[in-house]
């Protein structure tokens, strides 16, 4: 798979409980001189890049004016060779999606388009500090297709403290009854320094890990139902709808990510922005050891549902998974939490809520 663009839009109307994102209110003058790092970036990528996939994303790229909206698809434009893009994703949040800005994306040449909708019940909504109602969600996808959208996305959380079983069934069905291409479905994270963390830690938040499971088991019943397929822990699509700007992340591939709190990966180098407006400069770089970087590679890749193929994972790293962690892998599979075929890897289905655990010993 050829390399990917990331763009990192760090603007949101407001902070939302649960997010520890950088992100911050579009100010014009931020806005103006964030615009300037990324046209600076832009202009400094490799002569040889030319991306096969760009993921605009955020914070909310929506956040953006359609004039400013306008200069950063503009800037791509002018400064990258986009010959070979074969998908363009732009995250959306409702409320700030209107159809002059999905008019400009989708003439751009976004063909994708993420919609964080997150639950359909507005009091969960409000919960999570979202600016959005449910019918701005529905709203959003109904513009998007008018503005000619054929991939649609929606993000959905599960095992929000508070909200019950048949709650979050309902928000499936809601999200369905929008027809989506492709479904995010991501378990509620405490993350450090959010408001939602400190009411964690004041005892007003209770965490409910088999709710969370039980929640998580019926959005990959479900959605399987209706068409959907799991093709990675939290990733569910119609046939030939999968992101593959994410699949370059997990199987191992190249990208170059720009804007603040950007990462990279790039001919065995990484590195990462820092999360400054403007001046944002290398927070770390460094060159990956192979071994090191293909027992990564393993766990990124055992994200999805197909897990590793032998062969494939030997073209991607240059190693044999078995010798690379052989004795875990053997063991992991004795105990049910992967399943080892002759020449195929995958995460167990009985595993899948608990993957962390299993990628702990094997990186
Ligand atoms: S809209 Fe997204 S990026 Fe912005 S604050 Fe909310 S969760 Fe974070």
């Amino acid at each position: 798979m050829g390399p990917g663009l990331y763009l990192h839009v760090p603007f949101c109307l407001r902070k939302c409980a649960y997010c520890a994102f950088f992100s911050r209110p579009a100010e014009p003058a931020a806005v103006q001189s964030w615009q300037a790092g990324i046209e600076r970036e832009l202009k400094a990528l490799p002569a040889e890049f030319a991306p096969e996939t760009i993921f605009i994303g955020g914070g909310t790229p929506t956040a953006l004016e359609p004039d400013d909206l306008g200069r950063l698809l503009d800037g791509i434009h002018n400064h990258t060779d986009i010959r070979n893009v074969v998908e363009w994703t732009c995250e959306a949040n409702p409320g700030t999606l209107t159809p002059e800005k999905a008019v400009l994306l989708r003439a751009a040449g976004v063909n994708r388009l993420s919609i964080g909708a997150q639950s359909f019940d507005d009091a969960t909504l409000r919960r999570l500090g979202r600016m959005h109602s449910a019918a701005e969600t529905s709203a959003s996808a109904a513009l998007a297709r008018e503005a000619g959208f054929e991939h649609l996305g929606l993000d959905l959380i599960y095992g929000i403290p508070g909200v019950r079983g048949d709650s979050f069934e309902a928000d499936v069905e809601a999200a369905l009854a929008l027809a989506p291409e492709h479904v995010s479905c991501y378990c509620l994270e405490i993350e450090d320094g959010t408001p939602l963390a400190r009411a964690a830690a004041a005892g007003d938040l209770a965490i409910d890990e088999a709710e969370q499971r039980r929640q998580f088991e019926q959005a990959r019943r479900r959605l399987g139902e209706a068409g959907l397929a799991a093709y990675e822990i939290s990733n569910f699509a119609r046939p030939g709808c999968e992101c593959r700007h994410n699949q370059l992340y997990w199987s191992g591939g190249d990208y170059i990510g720009i804007g603040p709190a950007a990462h990279s990966h790039w001919n065995g180098v990484r590195w990462g922005h820092t999360a400054e407006l403007a001046g944002w400069k290398r927070a770390f770089e460094e060159k990956l050891e192979p071994a090191a970087k293909a027992r990564e590679t393993l766990v990124m890749g055992l994200r999805r549902t197909a897990g590793w193929g032998r062969e494939e994972f030997r073209k991607a790293t240059g190693f044999d998974y078995d010798v690379l962690r052989g004795p875990e892998i053997a063991r992991l599979a004795a105990e049910g939490r992967l399943v080892a075929e002759p020449d195929r890897i995958r995460l167990a289905d009985e595993a899948l809520f608990v993957s962390d655990g299993v990628f702990a010993e094997l990186v």
